[in-house]
């Protein structure tokens, strides 16, 4: 077994799918320690088929039970996510590495306040709504919303609780039962996932966690699931979009970033630096929103590169524990070797580390320190692929409408976020960002705001999660359209006639050439 931890841990991501598919157990590793935490099995696509026909039969009385009474059992579990808050932070300390204060902003909160958000909306939300036809009056309409059945959520490791749960908790409200296949690198989080749920007394096979690697991912893709959300890499939302075209089933894809922030020169300075700081840095620069370019215009970039340097110095990386640290180690030995890669690639073509720039040899786990880079351009790897790491490559622009042409010169569009004392110059500068959402004077935090949707352009995505949007994505939409006064014939049924036509011809005149459209 040795071995195959070995063997799971050194993966190149070349090679990562057929070696992983050889092994039966997945080994949970601390990336902070590189000891091992446990052992789960890899479902095969037998299993998820057993799971799936299991969530099939449960589904129905799920589907039966009233918004309110789904959301008890939500609620119940939202209690005990609170009495164990601890035991989670110590887990995902353990098995991510994040601070402990990262996982209670970042994990435990927002899925609190996201348990509470869909189980106090979700009835209003997906009332449907009636109404009569414009142009039709004798006729109306209603739009129904009804549960998917079984739904597939996979997920990645970066937040390992939070991002899967807002898909679980909306799936639920909605009527659906779910299969969770987690990330291979936090199955125990995944895991602990299931048992909340079991603890709060969710009927049997209505939450169903698979642990496995890609091969149980994309067995859950290939199965008669009826919708698939995926939180990942482009590289494997590539696949599954096209296993899924294949099986024509809907899916979410909420894929990588390589989001820009925009200094303006009447940035709030303070805040700027801080922003900076913590939206290129927390959570170890793995987040898929996390500052990966930054351009400040020339007039203030200076002061500022010298205050977040001097900022970033201070960062205190380690092991999390009662002295808490700012900064834990990358999560897996694929994400060291990227983030070094990276970071030679843009030395060995002129870029200049103002501050970190190497693995920490003197801790064990998967360290790297926080990273400062300038002179960079677009030639290099970390100013066009996702680093996902804590690097921050800064690039001097001449205004803000260069540092606008070249936020926009990506393959990503996820987040951005501009940095201004004047409002609506942010907002008319948001406007010309091609991101899903643009954040000003902030960073990445509105993936914690269950009312406000996350989703991506260009490579960052397909679909939508949280929000009522995201809620809508859980659900078909049935149209249901009648007559209130029922006649013998409508105008445009058999038979046509010369006076039909003139009916017609009239019908038209009154509605668009005599202005009459807006009385009805
Ligand atoms: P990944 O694509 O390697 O893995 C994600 C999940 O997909 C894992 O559970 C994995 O087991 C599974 N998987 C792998 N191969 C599969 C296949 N062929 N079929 C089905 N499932 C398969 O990504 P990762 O390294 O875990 O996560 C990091 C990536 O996720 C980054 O690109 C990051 O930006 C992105 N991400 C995006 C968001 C967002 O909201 N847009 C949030 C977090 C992370």
């Amino acid at each position: 077994m040795q071995q195959e931890l070995k063997t799971l841990d050194c993966i190149t991501p070349a090679d990562a799918l057929p070696l992983r598919a050889t092994v039966k157990e997945i080994v949970s590793l601390n990336p902070s320690t590189l000891e091992e935490l446990g052992r789960v099995p890899i479902f095969t696509a037998e299993q998820v088929q057993q799971a799936l026909t299991k969530a099939r039969a449960a589904q129905p009385a799920w589907a039966a039970l009233s918004f309110r009474q789904r959301g008890e059992f939500i609620l119940r579990a939202k209690t005990l996510l609170l009495e164990r808050q601890d035991e989670l932070c110590d887990l995902m300390a353990k098995e991510t590495g994040k601070p402990v204060v990262e996982s209670l902003s970042s994990e435990v909160l927002p899925v609190a306040n996201l348990m509470d958000y869909f189980v106090r909306k979700s009835a209003k939300l997906l009332r449907g709504d009636q109404f009569t036809l414009s142009v039709f009056r004798n006729k109306k309409s209603r739009i129904h919303y009804f549960p998917l059945g079984v739904v597939g959520i996979i997920s990645p490791w970066n937040y390992p609780f939070s991002i899967p749960m807002g898909e679980v908790i909306m799936g639920l409200m909605a009527g659906n039962a779910v299969l969770l296949k987690p990330s291979e690198y936090t199955p125990l989080v995944g895991l602990w996932m299931g048992e909340l749920f079991r603890a709060a007394g969710l009927p049997d096979g209505i939450l169903q966690v698979l642990s496995g690697d890609g091969t149980t991912g994309a067995a859950l893709v290939d199965s008669a699931i009826d919708k698939i959300f995926f939180t990942g890499s482009g590289r494997t939302g590539r696949k599954i979009a096209e296993t899924a075209a294949r099986r024509f089933m809907p899916f979410v894809l909420e894929l990588g970033g390589k989001d820009a922030m925009i200094v303006c020169a009447d940035a709030p300075f303070e805040r700027t630096v801080n922003g900076a700081l913590w939206g290129g840095f927390s959570n170890c620069g793995q987040a898929c929103a996390s500052v990966e370019r930054l351009y400040v215009v020339e007039s203030i970039a200076e002061r500022f590169i010298n205050a977040l340097v001097e900022k970033t110095k201070l960062l205190r990386v380690g092991i999390d524990g009662e002295q808490q640290k700012d900064i834990g180690p990358l999560n897996n030995a694929r994400q060291l070797e990227i983030v070094t890669d990276q970071v030679n690639d843009a030395v060995a073509r002129g870029a200049k580390v103002l501050t970190g720039g190497r693995r920490m040899a003197n801790l064990r786990g998967y360290f790297y320190e926080p990273t400062v880079l300038v002179d960079v351009n677009n030639s290099m790897r970390v100013m066009q692929e996702e680093t996902f790491g804590p690097v921050l490559p800064i690039v001097v622009v001449k205004d803000e409408a260069e540092a606008i042409r070249e936020a926009n010169r990506s393959n990503y569009g996820l987040l951005a976020s501009v940095w201004t004392k004047d409002t609506n110059r942010g907002k008319q500068i948001a406007a010309q960002i091609e991101a899903g959402t643009i954040i000003i004077n902030d960073v990445l935090y509105t993936h914690g705001a269950a009312e406000t949707p996350w989703f991506g352009v260009k490579e960052s995505g397909m679909g939508v999660t949280h929000s009522k949007h995201g809620l809508l994505e859980f659900v078909r939409m049935k149209h249901i359209n009648w007559d209130v006064m029922p006649m013998k014939t409508n105008l445009w049924w058999y038979p046509y006639s010369a006076k039909r036509r003139r009916d017609f011809k009239l019908l038209l005149k009154i509605l668009h050439k005599w202005g009459l459209k807006k009385w009805i």
